[in-house]
C-alpha cells in the first residue's frame, strides 16, 4: 500500500470533507447509492446507522437468515418486505433496481461466496475484513468483480478515519523523522460458543479478526510492504475455546527501509488496540487506534508535546467508509482499499501462520 502525500490529501479530503460539508456528494451526483446488508449481526448494527448519517448512501435491502429480525430492521430503515431476502434466494437481488451495492457482514469464510454471488448479480461489493480465509478465495473475489465490472472495496475503516490519517500525515511529512520501530496490538477476551472460534467459519483466530488491524496499520504507517516476517503462536487456556483456532499470536516484520515492527493479538485478554511509532525526531502513538470512537493521538516530536483526542462518535467511521465507496461508485473511481489490499494482508497472514507453525 502506498500512501503518498497526495493520496493522503485525497483520502482525508474525501472522508473529512464529506463529514464537514453534509450533502457534498449528494449534490455532486444526485441519487444515493442503495446498499443491501448481508448478515444482520454486530457490525451491520454499526454500519447501518453510519449509512443513515451519510450524504450519499442508503440501506435499501436486507439479507438474513432471521426474517423477524430483518423485518424489525426493515421497519426502521423504510425497507419494503419485498427487499428482504434469505440466503438461498439472495441471487434474486439482481432484479432489485434499488440495490447498487452490497455490504458483506458475514462470518469470514462466507465473504468469498457472497462477494462472488453479488458480483454475478451485477452489484458493487463492500466486504468486511478479513477479505476471506485464503489467498485463493481473495483472488477469486477480485476476478469475479473484474469480470462483472463491479467495484470491490474491503472495509478497512481506519483508512478513512481522521486520527489514523493524521498519524500517517505526521510520518509522511517528516515530523517523526526516520521511523525506526513500530509496536502495535489488538485483541480481546473471546467468549465461548461463537463462530470466531470455529476454524471453518473464521479461518483462524485473533490474527484474522483483530490482529489484522495491527498488520494493516504497520503497512499504512510505513507505506511499505514487509519483506520478512517471523511469528509465534500459543494456546494457554485449555477451556475448549481454542480447540480449533489459536489464542495468541505475536509477530515481527522487517520492511525494505529497515523499519522493524512488533505486533501482537489475543483472544485471551482485553487488549486495547494501539500503535506506537518511534522515529529519530520523537514518538507518536494512537491509543486507542482501532475502536469505533475514543481515538487519541499523543506524542513528543522535536521536543513538542502532541495531544489530540478525537471526539467523533460511532458510527462516524462507517459513515466515512460508506461515503467513500459510494463516491467511487457514483464517480467511476477506484476505492482506496480495493480487493488487492485485502489480498495483500491475506498473503501476510498466511506467512505469519506459516512462521508460527499453524496451517490454515
Ligand atoms: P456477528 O456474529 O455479530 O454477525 C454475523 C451475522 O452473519 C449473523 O448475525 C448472521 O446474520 C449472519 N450469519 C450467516 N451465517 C452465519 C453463521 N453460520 N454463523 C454466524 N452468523 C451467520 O459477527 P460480526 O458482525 O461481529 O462480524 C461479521 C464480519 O464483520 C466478520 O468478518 C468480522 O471480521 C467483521 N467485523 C468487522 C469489524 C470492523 O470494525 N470493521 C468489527 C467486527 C466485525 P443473520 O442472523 O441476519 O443471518
Amino acid at each position: 500500500m502506498e500512501f503518498t502525500r497526495r493520496d493522503f490529501a485525497k483520502i482525508a479530503g474525501m472522508g473529512l470533507a464529506s463529514q464537514m460539508v453534509p450533502g457534498l456528494h449528494a449534490a455532486e451526483s444526485g441519487a444515493k447509492v442503495g446498499y443491501a446488508v448481508i448478515g444482520l449481526g454486530q457490525i451491520a448494527g454499526h454500519f447501518m446507522p453510519g449509512v443513515r448519517d451519510s450524504s450519499n448512501s442508503q440501506i435499501t435491502a436486507l439479507v438474513s437468515g432471521h426474517r423477524d429480525k430483518a423485518e424489525r430492521i426493515a421497519a426502521q430503515y423504510g425497507i419494503p418486505a419485498s427487499s428482504i431476502y434469505g440466503y438461498e434466494e439472495f441471487d434474486r437481488i439482481a432484479e432489485n433496481k434499488n440495490v447498487q451495492a452490497v455490504y458483506v457482514a458475514l462470518p469470514n469464510s462466507m465473504h468469498a461466496e457472497y462477494t462472488i454471488r453479488a458480483a454475478k448479480a451485477g452489484k458493487h461489493v463492500l466486504c468486511e475484513k478479513p477479505m476471506a480465509i485464503s489467498v485463493r478465495d481473495c483472488e477469486q473475489m477480485i476476478a469475479a468483480c473484474k469480470q462483472a465490472s463491479v467495484k470491490l472495496m474491503i472495509a478497512y475503516r481506519c483508512h478513512y478515519e481522521p486520527t489514523n490519517l493524521r498519524a500517517v500525515e505526521l510520518i509522511r511529512s517528516g515530523e517523526v523523522g526516520q521511523v525506526q520501530v513500530i509496536e502495535s496490538a489488538f485483541g480481546f477476551n473471546a467468549q465461548a460458543g461463537q463462530w470466531r472460534l470455529s476454524k471453518a467459519l473464521a479461518g483462524g483466530g485473533p490474527l484474522f479478526d483483530v490482529g489484522i488491524y495491527a498488520l494493516n496499520a504497520c503497512r499504512y504507517l510505513t507505506g511499505e510492504e514487509p519483506k520478512e516476517i517471523a511469528a509465534y503462536a500459543s494456546v494457554i487456556d485449555r477451556d475448549g475455546r481454542f480447540n480449533e483456532v489459536e489464542e495468541n499470536v505475536t509477530w515481527t516484520m522487517r520492511f525494505p527501509s529497515g523499519i522493524v515492527s512488533s505486533c501482537s493479538t489475543t483472544y485471551g485478554a482485553p487488549m486495547a488496540g494501539y500503535f506506537r511509532v518511534h522515529g529519530s525526531k520523537g514518538w507518536l502513538e494512537v491509543d486507542e487506534a482501532f475502536s469505533y470512537e475514543g481515538l487519541h493521538l499523543r506524542g513528543k516530536l522535536s521536543g513538542a508535546d502532541l495531544d489530540e483526542p478525537n471526539t467523533a462518535r460511532d458510527p462516524s467511521h462507517f459513515q466515512a467508509e460508506a461515503e467513500h465507496f459510494s463516491h467511487c461508485i457514483q464517480n467511476g473511481l477506484d476505492p482506496k482499499s480495493p480487493g488487492e489490499e485485502g489480498l495483500r494482508d491475506m498473503r501476510y497472514i498466511t506467512q505469519i501462520y506459516k512462521s508460527a507453525g499453524i496451517s490454515i
